[in-house]
C-alpha cells in the first residue's frame, strides 16, 4: 500500500500584512489554502476558520435557543440522575414538546459522578433496572438489585441521548433565581415559569454595584429536582415555602432504604398547580427518610414526574405557555 499524501502547510505570507503597505489596501491578497488533512507525521492541517465565525457560530445558536425556549413546555431545573432521567422519558414519549433543561452547574450530572462514599459503582435496585436496558446501561446482576461498574457510565450514557434529542435544549451554568407565580384563567394561582441567571451572575449579585436583571420562561409545568438542601440545592421546595405558597419544608429524615426509595418514587407529585418535585429535593420538602447510595428511586422518580407533566399537558388548553383551561 502506498503511504498516504502529504499536503504542504499553509503556506507563510510573503511579507507580514502590517509592514506592508499594498497589503493595508481594501482587499487583502488571497491566500493559499491548503485541504484539511489527517497526517499524524508532523503535518496534520485544519481547514481554515476566522476568530469571528467560532464566535458567531456559537452566539447564533445560543440567543436562537434563548428565543425559542422563553416559551417552552416544560423546564426541568436540575441535571442530576433524577432530572436527567425525567428529561429522557419525557423527550422520548413527547417528541413534540419543547423540554428546557437549567443546570446551575457548568457540568451536569448533580451527584451522580460516583456511587456512595465517593466509590465508582453505581447501585440500582429492580424493577428500575429496566429502565438502564432501555438507556442502554450495561449493568451487572446480582439478583435483586444491579450493579453499573461507573456511575459515570450511568451519567455520560443518559446526557448523551438526552441531548441528541432535538426536542431538549440544555443552558447550563445557568441558574433558576425565581418562579413566575400568576393567576390562571379561573383565578388559581400556579406556577407559570421560571426566572433564569447565569449561575455566576446569580453568585455575585451582592459583589456587584448594579443589579443583574435575570431572565424568564414561561412554561405550563415546572419540574425540579434540585436536590438536597445546600447554597443551591432544594431550591423550588424552598422557595414555595418562603413565598407562603406551601406550609412548610419537612426536611430530610434518617436513612432508610427500605421507606425511602417507595417514598420518593410514589410522592413525586404537582406539588403546588403548574410545579412537579422529585428526585432528593423532594425529601426535602416531605420531610422523606433518605436512602444512601442506591439510586434506584432517583431514576424512577424522573420518570413518574414525566409522566406526571405529560398527563398535565395533555389534559390542558395552553397557549403561548400559559394554561387558558
Ligand atoms: C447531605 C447529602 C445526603 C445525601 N443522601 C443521599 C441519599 O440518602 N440517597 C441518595 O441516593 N443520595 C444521597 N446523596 C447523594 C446525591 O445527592 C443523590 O444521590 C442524587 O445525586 C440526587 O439526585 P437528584 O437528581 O435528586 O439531585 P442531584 O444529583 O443533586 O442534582 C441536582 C442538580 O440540580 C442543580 N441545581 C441545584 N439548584 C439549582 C438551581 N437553582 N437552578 C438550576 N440547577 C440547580 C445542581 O447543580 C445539580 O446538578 C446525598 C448527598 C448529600 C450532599
Amino acid at each position: 500500500m502506498s503511504p498516504p499524501q502529504v499536503i504542504d502547510a499553509i503556506p507563510k505570507a510573503t511579507a507580514e500584512p502590517w509592514t506592508n503597505k499594498e497589503n493595508q489596501a481594501s482587499t487583502p491578497a488571497p491566500q493559499a489554502v491548503a485541504e484539511p488533512k489527517i497526517d499524524f507525521n508532523g503535518n496534520y492541517t485544519f481547514a481554515p476558520i476566522k476568530e469571528w465565525e467560532v464566535s458567531r457560530a456559537m452566539s447564533k445558536r445560543y440567543f436562537k435557543d434563548m428565543y425559542e425556549r422563553a416559551v417552552s413546555d416544560v423546564v426541568i431545573v436540575g441535571a442530576g440522575s433524577a432530572g436527567l432521567s425525567c428529561a429522557y422519558r419525557l423527550a422520548t414519549e413527547c417528541p413534540h414538546l419543547k423540554i428546557t433543561i437549567i443546570e446551575a452547574s457548568v457540568a451536569p450530572g448533580g451527584g451522580c459522578w460516583l456511587g456512595g462514599q465517593l466509590l465508582s459503582a453505581m447501585i440500582v435496585r429492580k424493577p428500575t433496572d429496566q429502565f438502564l436496558t432501555e438507556v442502554g446501561v450495561p449493568f451487572e446482576d446480582e439478583g435483586n438489585y444491579v450493579v453499573v461498574k461507573h456511575a459515570a457510565l450511568f451519567t455520560s450514557t443518559i446526557l448523551s441521548k438526552v441531548l441528541s434529542l432535538d426536542n431538549v435544549k440544555m443552558f447550563n451554568a445557568t441558574a433558576v433565581e425565581d418562579l413566575i407565580v400568576k393567576q390562571d384563567s379561573t383565578g388559581k394561582q400556579r406556577i407559570a415559569g421560571v426566572v433564569t441567571n447565569w449561575t455566576l451572575v446569580s453568585l455575585n449579585h451582592d459583589t456587584q454595584s448594579c443589579s443583574m436583571d435575570p431572565n424568564t420562561i414561561t412554561a405550563p409545568v415546572i419540574i425540579s429536582f434540585t436536590g438536597h438542601d445546600g447554597p443551591m440545592g432544594a431550591f423550588c421546595a424552598k422557595r414555595i415555602v418562603k413565598s407562603g405558597l406551601v406550609e412548610q419544608l419537612g426536611d430530610m429524615r434518617c436513612l432508610d432504604m427500605g421507606r425511602a426509595e417507595p417514598a420518593i418514587v410514589n410522592r413525586t407529585r404537582e406539588v403546588y398547580p403548574g410545579l412537579i418535585v422529585g428526585g432528593m429535593e423532594l425529601s426535602e420538602l416531605d420531610g422523606a427518610n433518605r436512602m444512601g447510595p442506591c439510586f434506584s428511586a432517583m431514576l424512577a422518580s424522573g420518570e413518574k414526574a414525566a409522566w406526571t407533566a405529560i398527563d398535565i399537558i395533555n389534559n390542558s388548553k395552553i397557549v403561548d405557555g400559559e394554561i387558558v383551561a
